[in-house]
């Protein structure tokens, strides 16, 4: 019994120091998805606790912050793999960047353009109204973002040729991927 635990104890304690061992998670995976709450994106991958990197936002689409995240993965915490899920019926194709820069406005009444986009970064900002329209990132044609998406990542210079970077689209309707 007692040996048991000992296991218990030494197996919790590689997880707990995974990062500072460089020992990567269990399939060597990051995978973008939309923030959804109907995509299970654990189920769907058939995905346990210390399996993978996961990353969700608005979309499933490769921000600045995606970039961020999946390069640290891939060069620093032993990734091999990206995923990126990106579904039917997402919230992102619903309007255009320029309605939802009109709506803030109308609720703030300010000059929208000039809010700082990372409170950490103060010299980031996108003054130019065509191009804080564009981060928001609306989209019409899911199968067309989700090449879009791969391609981005296939090509950043900082991710490695060999990661192997592939995209998916979850069909809220059938529950299935495409
Ligand atoms: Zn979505």
């Amino acid at each position: 019994m007692s040996q048991h635990i000992d296991e218990a104890i030494q197996k919790h304690e590689a997880l707990v120091l995974r990062r500072q061992r460089g020992i990567p998670n269990n399939r060597r995976l990051f995978v973008l998805a939309c923030m959804d709450e109907r995509l299970d994106v654990e189920e769907m991958l058939g995905l346990q606790p210390g399996d993978a990197h996961i990353f969700r936002n608005a979309g499933g689409l490769v921000t600045d912050d995606v970039i961020r995240s999946a390069v640290l993965s891939v060069n620093f915490f032993g990734t091999k793999e990206i995923i990126v899920i990106n579904h039917t019926e997402c919230g992102m194709m619903t309007a255009q960047g320029r309605e939802i820069v009109e709506a803030l406005r109308a609720k703030f009444n300010i000059d929208v353009e000039r809010v700082q986009l990372d409170p950490s970064l103060p010299e980031r900002v996108l003054t130019d109204p065509d191009a804080f329209e564009r981060w928001f990132r609306t989209f019409e044609s899911v199968d067309d973002v989700t090449v879009a998406q791969v391609e981005y990542l296939r090509n950043h210079p900082l991710i490695p040729k060999d990661t192997v970077i592939n995209g998916y689209v979850y069909e809220v309707e059938s529950h299935r991927l495409r």
